[in-house]
């Protein structure tokens, strides 16, 4: 029986898990990931991620890393079951406000590996594999004891670690530990999920296809230069089993593949997955917080779950690095479940709302989409908001100063602009807040924004920023470390007032590099 202690121990190595340790590493936190699993669970699952998310990549110093596995999408066809085209939303490939292309398809298990690889450059954290975690004791000392077994030696050791953080996914043992239970949102729905590896030409569209059926709902998508991603519903009765083997497979891709010879398309897995919408009723008990799957469970229709809680890691780390060292009191952790479980809800009821709506009505619902779906081009704007990344802004709290009766950049995202430097704005601030002004500050102002450990990002007329400010009439915002404007308003004495002091050790961070997409 060993017992070391550790600042954090983050349990799961999983996405979510990757990234809050490396995010805390690249503010010199000693971490500990655990994990069952001595290598990446190899299956695909997520293949979409969004440009808020692409951001964060980069942040962790991955922006080309990624480019490199990720292939930008070039929108979503509604089509019908005969593969009509009921409705198209065309988007471009361009770099969006965060500086990256607004959808990206990947495949997640290459993701996970370039977090691994990436997380292992960094001294203050050691991933640990092979280690089931099977308890959490909150001891009275201000630690936690995490007890884990080593399933290779069968050897039970300990961890005492001021924080945990359970990014354990669906079958959270943090979750039951904290005696949070998940809320069930009513949906249900089973999907057979294959994946296939060709380097035939599919020569379809580059974007996703939905098909509007409800006998048979599915969606194709090209994932990266030789893979693609079917989803088929299941009906009721039908299990994987009914399409392992290739003859049984082959005709419900076969609308896609077409003439393609079988021996030329290498399936990679066909698996069966039942989609939910569950959100857990707390994410928090004193030193323990639930991140990721652990806390949340969408359907994948608008590829969300795995940016929710990479959105989680992004939201948590820097709180928790500055309560670590003293820079930020305790209370800000509160904060962490006020805005992430809204933000969070929100999109499972978007993905609820984007499946069943492409899905349900049976013949009915057929007949109204195929009426409707072609006019949706006619409403003005509905295009942009069924292509954009944009998700809801953060709830007010401590660390969200939004007026209740005024529109206000606070809660939302700062873009991620080009300065007048060249650099974009988060290679400039690197994890430290930001004052974004549009009037020029005094030696005293910026004296003080500096003594405080945060950096000035002067806008000026013409520059993006200046027009982000102008759009929602402020002269200045203060930018969190995660990007999110804590408040913003015309007065930038008043404002500064409100940058709290967040003096972290950056000295193990590595800047964020930036794509290469153009
Ligand atoms: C078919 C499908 C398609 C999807 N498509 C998308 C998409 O396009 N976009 C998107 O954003 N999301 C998508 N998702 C969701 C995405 O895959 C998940 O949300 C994501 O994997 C969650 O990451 P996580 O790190 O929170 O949890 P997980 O990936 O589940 O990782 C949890 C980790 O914890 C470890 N662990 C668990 N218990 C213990 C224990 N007791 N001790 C030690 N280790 C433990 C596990 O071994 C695992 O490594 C999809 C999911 C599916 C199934």
């Amino acid at each position: 029986m060993s017992a070391e202690a550790v600042q954090v121990v983050v349990v799961g190595a999983g996405p979510t898990g990757l990234t809050a340790a490396t995010l805390l590493a690249q503010y010199g936190v000693e971490c500990v990931v655990l994990d069952r699993w001595d290598s990446i669970y190899p299956q695909p699952r997520a293949v979409h991620l969004d440009d808020e998310i692409y951001r964060v990549l980069a942040r962790l110093g991955l922006g080309d890393e990624f480019a490199a596995i990720s292939w930008p999408c070039h929108g979503l066809r509604l089509v019908d079951r005969d593969l009509r085209v009921l409705a198209e939303f065309r988007r471009g490939t361009d770099r969006g406000r965060h500086g990256y292309p607004e959808a990206n398809m990947f495949d997640q298990p290459e993701l996970e590996r370039i977090l691994r690889a990436n997380l292992a450059r960094h001294a203050t954290v050691t991933l640990r594999g092979n280690a089931e975690v099977t308890g959490l004791t909150q001891e009275g000392a201000g630690r936690v004891r995490v007890s884990f077994t080593d399933r290779v030696t069968g050897e039970h050791h300990s961890i005492r670690a001021e924080y945990v953080l359970g990014c354990d996914g669906a079958n959270s043992l943090a979750r039951a530990s904290i005696g949070a239970t998940l809320r069930d949102l009513k949906f249900e729905q089973r999907w057979l999920v294959v994946d296939i590896d060709t380097h035939a030409d599919l020569a379809e569209w580059e974007g996703v296809h939905q098909v509007c059926d409800p006998v048979r709902a599915a969606t194709y998508m090209r994932v990266g230069r030789a893979r693609y991603r079917w989803e088929f519903r299941l009906g009721p009765g039908e299990t994987a089993n009914d399409y392992r083997e290739r003859a049984c497979l082959h005709p419900l891709i076969e609308p896609w593949t077409k003439g393609i010879p079988v021996e030329e398309l290498e399936i990679v897995r066909v698996a069966q997955y039942t989609f939910r919408a569950q959100l857990a009723d707390r994410w928090r008990d004193r030193r323990v917080f639930l991140l990721g799957d652990a806390a949340h469970l969408t359907p994948p229709f608008i590829g969300q779950g795995m940016g929710a809680g990479i959105r989680d890691a992004t939201n948590l780390a820097w709180k928790l690095a500055g309560v670590l060292t003293g820079s930020l009191p305790e209370r800000v952790l509160d904060t962490y479940e006020i805005e992430r479980r809204p933000h969070a809800h929100a999109l499972i009821r978007l993905a609820k709302l984007v499946g069943t709506a492409m899905t349900e009505g049976g013949e009915l619902g057929n007949l109204i989409r195929a009426a409707v779906a072609p006019r949706l081009h006619l409403l003005p704007g509905l295009k942009d908001q069924i292509l954009s990344s944009r998700t809801p802004v953060l709830c007010r709290s401590d660390l969200v100063m939004r007026p209740r009766l005024r529109r206000s950049l606070a809660g939302s995202l700062c873009p991620n602009a080009v300065l007048d430097d060249g650099r974009r704005f988060d290679e400039l601030v690197a994890g430290r807040f930001a004052v974004v002004t549009s009037a020029e500050p005094s030696a005293a102002q910026r004296t003080e924004v500096e003594q405080r450990g945060g950096v000035l990002v002067v806008a000026h007329p013409g520059t993006e920023l200046h027009r982000w400010l102008r759009r929602r009439r402020a002269h200045a915002a203060i930018v969190r470390p995660d990007g999110t404007v804590l408040r913003a308003g015309r007065d930038l004495s008043h404002l500064s007032a409100a940058l709290p002091s967040f003096r972290v050790n950056r000295g193990n961070a590595r800047p964020p590099m930036p794509a290469r997409h153009s």
